[in-house]
């Protein structure tokens, strides 16, 4: 028996035969060509890519009979990635100087591609960086007459395990065969955690070495609650998992109750409970899980395809497909938050050396006006079809958020001109997660809207720590107390000037931090859709006088580990928070 922990990416518990999907590796030719060969393996180049794209249109057929949503855009990327005709300009410019046969050329050329994404901090581009190797090796297996292997062959219920999946392969996932999954790449937020989500399976992801470890045929149980994974367990803890397992569905069952009822306390305050989403796919889960709104949709996930910015038409049915699906209730979306820790290569500046001090979310936009400004047309052209909230990323000044407000204002004014029709109601609002605007919020929320307390940013600057560093990760402290009393300094400064408060980073969802939030009288707030009934639960069992005094219990104390220990102590005492709420 061997046990191997990696990165929880898709709850629950399961086990059953391994089946190892390792894809072998093309084996690419390399040649010297002549000048005249050149329009011949153009030739060839084209051919691969049309095969390559009635394969993948025909997955999209599959995926769209099966209603995979996920999968449906995935590759819908894949197309557009096939159909850039800047990379096979880029392709054949290479082959001419280099004269060198085109599987080799492009092979390169997708390596390169794909290494530089696979290079960058941000988890998002990093993942890029899999569809550019996908789209590549199916052009190249059909440029080396390769047939790639496929997912559909297997048979029975298995837990799949390999490297990673391809997004593409994960259309021909069959939930009903595909039980779990075990990769050793990829982490929360990659394609595969994603889609395992969406297919309700477990799966544990960042296993180093696994593939070493399993073969085909092994006995495998994976805990996508904790991130473990046990090859050939034992039948002692095979028994141990069925107990976890029987006491987590139990746990989920009890929990979905809560999804449809208001978050109202003991004594009738009520809370407005809403979900984060990056791609408007992603409302419907929300619904299912009880999100009453839309705290933050992400938008920049609409820029982030490589070669070009979508256009604002593109841009206003994503914004009012959400808008439509939350039905008039509200829907805040965040614009455009690039730069830092989300680089775009075509529009970011790659050569800074501190980008999370840098050029990044509003003052990117306050810098590239026409980006900014074509974003807030397409808003205010889709705020007709709902209850709109726009809010600025990372303001630190008075001024940033004055300059956005006019550049809202001049647009509104060009609608307006142009008998182009928008809700005139739209409020706007800031986004604090820099202490300065913490700190400065009473002279924000003179003129905010609203506020929405971003604390995965505000906790990295108040504390110096890079959010995405794993080895400075133990100082990434929720509970310090610097940010508490930001936190509820932002809270009094807007209540004092009568406007609400949301907080949209992921202490929102964190259950150990729903009471001391309620306690310090946050209005709304906003996470992942799965945290949702939970912390409804939470919120509808305690009086907002328990919460308060609570909360105060809490800003008396002097250390972030003092206040965790007191919260686990009163959390395990008062609620059923002991499965699967141990913080990494
Ligand atoms: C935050 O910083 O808390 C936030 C919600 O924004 P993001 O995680 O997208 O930076
Ligand atoms: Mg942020």
């Amino acid at each position: 028996m061997v046990e191997i922990r990696g990165i929880s990416a898709s709850p629950g518990i399961i086990w059953g035969k391994a089946f190892v999907y390792i894809e072998d590796a093309l084996t690419i030719p390399k040649y010297d060509i002549g000048p005249a060969w050149i329009v011949n393996e153009l030739k060839r180049f084209q051919d691969a890519i049309e095969k390559a794209e009635s394969e993948v249109r025909a997955l999209l057929t599959e995926a769209r009979a099966k209603g995979f949503s996920q999968s449906t855009e995935i590759l819908n990327s894949h197309l557009v990635m096939l159909r850039d005709p800047q990379f096979f300009a880029e392709v054949e410019e290479r082959m001419r100087v280099e004269l060198k046969n085109i599987d080799w050329v492009a092979y390169q050329a997708f390596r390169e591609y794909s290494d530089r994404l696979a290079a960058m901090e941000d988890q998002v581009f990093r993942e890029r960086a899999t569809d550019i190797r996908d789209v590549g090796h199916r052009v190249l297996g059909h440029l080396v007459h390769r047939r790639k292997v496929s997912l559909t062959e297997i048979s029975g219920r298995v837990i799949l395990v390999g490297r990673d999946l391809m997004p593409s392969e994960t259309v021909a996932l069959n939930p009903a065969i595909v039980r779990g999954l075990a990769m050793e790449e990829g982490g929360r937020t990659s394609h595969t955690a994603i889609l395992a989500r969406s297919f309700e399976i477990p799966a544990v992801l960042g296993l180093k070495d696994l593939t070493k470890l399993v073969q085909t045929g092994d006995e495998i149980l994976i805990d996508g609650n904790q991130g473990v994974v046990v090859i050939n367990p034992d039948a002692a803890t095979r028994r141990l998992y069925e107990k976890s397992r029987r006491i987590w569905v139990r746990r989920e069952e009890n929990l979905h109750r809560f999804a449809s009822l208001p978050a109202e306390t003991r004594d009738g305050k009520l809370i407005s409970v809403f979900g984060n989403i990056e791609v408007p796919d992603e409302v419907e889960a929300l619904k299912f899980f009880g999100a009453e709104g839309i705290g933050l949709y992400r938008s920049e996930f609409l820029f982030i395809q490589p070669g070009r910015l979508p256009s604002e038409d593109v841009q206003v049915s994503a914004y009012a497909q959400v808008l439509e699906a939350m039905e008039g209730r509200d829907v805040t979306i965040r614009t455009l938050d690039l730069g830092g820790d989300k680089m775009i290569p075509d529009l970011s500046d790659t050569s800074e050396k501190n980008p999370l001090l840098g050029w990044r979310a509003i003052r990117f936009c306050l810098s590239e006006r026409q980006i900014f400004k074509t974003q807030l047309r397409a808003l205010y052209r889709a705020s007709i079809h709902g209850k709109l909230k726009i809010m600025f990323p990372l303001i630190t000044t008075i001024e940033e958020y004055y300059a956005a407000l006019d550049i809202c204002g001049e647009v509104r004014n060009e609608l307006r001109g142009r008998q182009i029709p928008f809700d005139e109601n739209v409020s706007v609002g800031c986004m604090i997660e820099i202490p300065a605007a913490a700190a400065a919020a009473d002279i924000l929320a003179k003129d905010a809207g609203f506020f929405s307390i971003g604390t995965n940013d505000l906790i990295q600057y108040t504390l110096g720590v890079d959010r995405g560093n794993q080895r400075v990760a133990y100082l990434y402290d929720s509970f310090h107390p610097a940010v508490l009393r930001l936190i509820r300094n932002t809270i009094a400064c807007a209540h004092a000037e009568g406007i609400r408060v949301c907080m949209c980073g992921e202490m929102a969802g964190d259950p150990f931090a729903t009471l001391f939030l309620l306690g310090l009288g946050l209005d709304e707030f906003s996470m992942h859709g799965s945290s949702i009934p939970e912390v409804k639960k939470i919120i509808r069992s305690v009086s907002f006088a328990e919460a308060q005094d609570f909360a105060g219990e809490l800003m008396r104390m002097t250390s972030g580990r003092e206040i965790y220990g007191f919260i686990k102590r009163h959390m395990e005492k008062r609620f059923d928070l002991a499965v699967y709420s141990e913080r990494s």
